[in-house]
């Protein structure tokens, strides 16, 4: 007697992707409500099931649906906003201020909406995200009838969607409360990285993805940087520090894992962790190879994800099995490693397993959900077909398809493409909305990208602070007199320091910008002159000068100050200067009392470049009018420091500064 079913595929090549790696030709597979019941060879199903519908395949592959592992789905709307730039310029100088100033749950669901067209396209049927206001993809995921483990971004700073971590931590047990059971999508908890969070933001994450168990997302060991930095900082690697967090003791999903070594990818292994792997995202910003073939030796689950759309810059899994293969092969120097069966199963079976969703998708596997997609091969670039060795098929699908070949997807036993058409989404409505858009996210950048103050100022941390200096600079033969002088009974003492003072200035095309100057202090306070601590500032100063008085004495101001948290390559990338100069010296400083009112008294010994040396005296000042008389006590004590007669050059000194190649 036969047995009633919803679909009956037949005449396919079916790749099961399951353990045996089981292949029919002609095959049949047959689904009842949200999952599959048989698969096998077409001749033993076909009189066995009958179904509402029954689907010639007509010689298609009929596989599993693609699994994405790793994806911030929403960023489709960012896709091309910046690129070759690297990872900490191109996050901290665009992405961060753009999603600060545009994201939104609107905007969460139109970048979802589009995402899951383009993955539906090239045939992916699950996805595992991480993103601000998760329960938007969710709710967007969901509408497009895809699969999802949606996680919700926690930062140690503050979010588009959370003003602090706390408030990030609520919302995202909620956020898992609402969605723990849903048939399509799996909440989970996503720590971005343990760079930008606090080891109790890792550990609080943890516990939340254990009280629910539920899936914890975050981004490992990507950069050698990151690696470089925790070594400096903690005392050890990456997955060692993530470990001493608790963060293994969740069903861990870790993106990327770059750079790890043997004993990293054992420790990842016996903890039942999943990887994904995103050639693409790695290889755009460079930011090395991860040893997937020895994780793959290893056991451990290993995914492919084509991470964000703005970083890679599509959401083609094809194409991101294909380089997944070939990279191995190429940094293995062993054309046999990564073969395309292994390669498809990451993309696939493998994929679902690190999710730990291994018992639902990413195989045709009776039990499992209908989770599949038909690829047709007829297209010229797919032939001739091979069926000589059991690898063939596979080979056809890495090597030579393409993502436009896949004709039809379901995903938990609904169609949500037939003949190349989405069920789902209406793709030119959502076109048309990311175009409005982008072009308000244009005009944005336009307007931040001609002003270095704001450039300045989106990156944020730092307080915007105008302050006005009252300055002279004498130049010396010898300091000896100068620092005999300081001990006078007029001059009260409040602290003396000893530095090392590293300045670049940075110029720009447009001199009313202003110039940029990134100051690192060495203190040194030990006997052998070796330094203790490294203080580092952004300092943008007026190009204009505010006042000139009595002795060359001027008045100038600064616009913004800020403590320099990037590297020096940092700020070269993100300001492009159009020059820089270099101004290296040892600096006395006396902060001062004299009559009442404060200063700063500098001896300088300039050694880059050689300009010897210089004394410097300074004091704040608030208004035009206390300048005034600020500039007379200056001339005052520069009297009593027996200097008025060396050569005051306040204005020839800035001139060689902002013009060391003219000088
Ligand atoms: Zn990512």
């Amino acid at each position: 007697m036969s047995q009633p079913a919803d679909i009956l595929f037949l005449n396919a090549h079916i790749l099961t992707m399951d353990e045996k790696m089981q292949q029919f030709n002609p095959g049949a597979l047959v689904v009842l409500e949200d999952s599959i019941v048989a698969v096998g060879p077409e001749e033993e199903l076909k009189g066995e099931y009958t179904a509402r519908e029954t689907i010639d395949c007509d010689g298609s592959i009929l596989m599993p649906g693609l699994v994405n592992a790793h994806t911030h789905v929403p960023m489709t709307l960012l896709r091309g906003i910046a690129d070759d730039l690297r990872l900490d310029v191109w996050l901290q100088g665009y992405v961060w201020p753009v999603e600060k100033e545009f994201a939104s749950p609107e905007f969460v669901r139109l970048g979802t909406s589009i995402a899951c067209a383009e993955l539906i396209r090239s045939g992916v049927t699950t996805f595992n995200d991480m993103y601000f206001y998760e329960d938007d993809v969710a709710t967007a995921t969901a509408q497009a009838g895809m699969r999802g483990i949606c996680g919700q971004s926690i930062l140690k700073f503050p979010t588009p969607d959370a003003a602090s971590y706390e408030d990030a931590m609520e919302k995202a047990r909620e956020y898992i409360k609402k969605w723990k059971d849903h048939p399509l999508i799996i909440p989970s908890i996503a720590p971005h990285a343990p760079y930008t969070c606090t080891a109790q933001i890792l550990r609080e994450t943890t516990d939340l993805a254990k009280e629910f168990d539920v899936p914890l997302h975050t981004h490992l060991a990507e950069t050698f940087f990151e690696v470089e930095n925790m070594r400096n900082e903690n005392g050890m690697p990456v997955i060692p520090y993530v470990k001493k967090q608790g963060l293994l003791e969740a069903k861990l999903i870790a993106a990327h894992c770059v750079h790890v070594d043997a004993g990293e990818i054992r420790t990842l292994y016996h903890a039942g962790a999943g990887v994904s792997h995103n050639p693409s995202s790695n290889l755009k910003l460079a930011s090395g190879f991860a040893p997937v073939t020895k994780m793959l030796e290893v056991g451990l689950n290993v995914g492919i994800g084509t991470d964000g759309p703005a970083s890679n810059n599509d959401l083609d899994m094809f194409e991101e099995v294909r380089l997944a293969a070939f990279v191995a092969k190429a940094v293995t120097n062993d054309p046999t490693s990564l073969p395309a069966p292994q390669a498809l199963l990451m993309g696939t079976r493998l994929g679902a397993q690190a999710l730990h969703i291994g018992h639902l998708t990413g195989s045709l596997t009776p039990g499992r959900r209908a989770d599949l997609i038909l690829v047709d091969l007829s297209p010229t670039h797919n032939s001739p077909s091979f069926r000589r060795a059991a690898d063939n098929p596979y080979a056809q699908i890495v090597y030579a398809a393409k993502s436009t070949d896949v004709s039809d997807v379901m995903i938990n036993g609904k169609w949500v493409m037939r003949d190349r058409k989405l069920l789902t989404i209406n793709e030119a409505e959502l076109l048309a909305e990311a175009a409005q858009i982008a072009k308000k996210m244009d005009a944005f950048l336009i307007e931040r990208e001609q002003s270095v103050l704001s450039k300045l100022i989106t990156l944020g941390g730092s307080s915007e602070e105008e302050s006005f200096e009252v300055q002279v600079k004498v130049r010396l033969a010898e300091t000896g007199p100068i620092v005999q002088a300081l001990m006078r009974n007029e001059i009260d003492i409040l602290y003396e320091r000893h530095y090392r003072q590293h300045d670049v200035y940075f110029f720009f095309e447009d001199e009313t910008q202003g110039r940029l100057r990134y100051r690192e202090d060495d203190f040194i306070d030990t006997p052998n002159g070796r330094p203790t601590r490294t203080r580092s500032r952004l300092t943008l100063i007026g190009r204009k000068r505010e006042g000139k008085f009595e002795h060359e004495v001027l008045l100038s101001r600064s616009r913004f100050l800020a403590p320099a948290t990037n590297s020096l390559r940092f700020y070269r990338e993100y300001f492009t200067p159009k020059t820089e100069a270099t101004i290296e010296k040892d600096r006395l400083r006396w902060f001062i009392k004299y009559k009442e009112t404060e200063f700063y008294v500098n001896l300088d010994n300039v050694n880059t470049p050689q300009l010897g040396y210089f004394l410097e005296i300074k004091s704040r000042t608030w208004s035009r009018k206390d300048a005034d008389n600020k500039s007379h006590m200056l001339n005052e004590l520069l009297e009593l420091l027996s200097a008025s007669g060396g050569e005051t050059v306040t204005q020839d000194y800035i001139d060689m500064v902002e013009n060391p190649s003219g000088s």
